[in-house]
């Protein structure tokens, strides 16, 4: 766990979220701030940085993945959804722990901004 981070806070309950799925290797919560009718952020439980940070052979991908598409059903997005990673300033990631937007229930325009 990394002291700083908020997301290891929230994955360690110091920091309250409306949690939607919990793993072993993955938390699932909603968005603070959502920018959609479901906004759900999916997030490792080891805090690892950003998206070229997790070796692509680790087992936590297919963790992750699997939790993102367990929310994409439990959410009820089979109308369709955005999966969204944002990584570094540039590409505007404010949060610096790996993290999966599951963005859905309106109709997305593109291209994102
Ligand atoms: P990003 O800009 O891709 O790093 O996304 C960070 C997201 O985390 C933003 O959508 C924030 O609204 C969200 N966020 C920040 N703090 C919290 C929190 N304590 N609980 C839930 N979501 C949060
Ligand atoms: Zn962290």
């Amino acid at each position: 766990m990394d002291e700083q981070c908020i997301f290891c806070q929230v994955v360690a309950g110091e920091i309250p979220a409306t949690r939607v799925l919990e793993t072993d290797q993955v938390l699932a919560f909603r968005d603070i701030n959502p920018q959609a009718p479901v906004h759900v952020l999916v997030v490792p439980r080891e805090h690892v940085t950003g998206f070229g940070e997790l070796p692509a052979s680790s087992p936590t991908w297919p963790a992750l993945l699997a939790a993102v598409q367990e929310v994409v059903r439990g959410e009820g997005l089979d109308n369709g959804y955005r999966l969204v990673i944002n990584n570094g300033a540039r590409g505007g990631q404010t949060v610096p722990h790996l993290h999966v937007h599951v963005l859905g229930g309106r109709a997305m325009q593109w291209p994102p901004g």
